[in-house]
């Protein structure tokens, strides 16, 4: 299995490519046999089951769209069967539009039917999100705000923090999760890396109970326990 790390220099500001490691990581525990491609800007996109694209400034976010678009070949991958798990500035990439700092627009690559406006304020803190009988968990750090086309799904509804628009997080759509979650979320909602794994092999992966899985459910309690003493 190939896990292509998109970018990291431009992409790579918050440490998002843990995701990649953690999908390997997790991979490999199970038997299955992962590599991990971190392609630079100018570098060809190389055929990969997996695409990872981290959060990043505006300005490296503008690259990052450029190169992607000037490459072409994502969204035939994504059509195709390849799977992408976009964070933050990953996220807004795959929109339709997102704002830059200063107010203009610029035009993302449309694999979402989601636009990002300038919000009021930067959102900067814990964010934690209801995903069916899941709980995402993460830390959000993003001046963008997201709407979402009508159809498409939120990854969840936020309980904690803003995420797109205080109300839900993120873009679920065909084979492209989407989160406004840096962690990296994968290494604090091991779950979330194994849907995704899951979703590559075809098949239900053994549950794993490591590190990850405790941290998880400590950070998870932590957020219901920072709910209740809210007002
Ligand atoms: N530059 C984008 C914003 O501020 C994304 C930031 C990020 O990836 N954390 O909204």
């Amino acid at each position: 299995m190939r896990i292509a790390l998109l970018y990291p220099e431009l992409l790579g500001t918050y440490g998002d490519g843990g995701n990649a490691l953690v999908l390997r990581h997790r991979a490999r525990l199970r038997g299955v046999k992962a590599e991990v491609v971190s392609v630079a800007i100018g570098d060809p996109i190389p055929a990969a089951e997996i695409f990872v694209l981290g959060g990043g400034e505006d300005g490296p976010q503008r690259l990052a769209t450029d190169a992607l678009r000037a490459d072409g070949s994502l969204a035939a991958q994504v059509d195709a069967g390849s799977r992408v798990l976009a964070v933050c500035a990953g996220f807004q990439i795959l929109g339709r539009r997102f704002a830059i700092a200063g107010g203009a627009d610029y035009e993302g690559l449309g694999l979402l039917d989601v636009e990002t406006h300038r919000g009021a304020r930067r959102r900067v803190g814990e964010l934690a999100v209801i995903a069916g009988d899941r709980t995402l968990v993460g830390f959000e750090n993003h001046g963008g705000e997201t709407t979402l086309g009508a159809g498409l799904t939120p990854t969840g509804s936020v309980v904690v923090g803003y995420g797109n628009d205080g109300r839900t997080d993120g873009a679920r759509l065909g084979n492209v999760i989407a989160t406004y979650a840096h962690g990296p979320v994968l290494a604090i909602n091991p779950w979330l890396a194994d849907h995704i794994l899951e979703a590559v092999l075809g098949r239900p992966l053994d549950p794993t109970s490591t590190s990850a899985e405790r941290l998880h459910e400590r950070r998870c309690a932590q957020v219901v326990h920072s709910r209740s003493r809210r007002p």
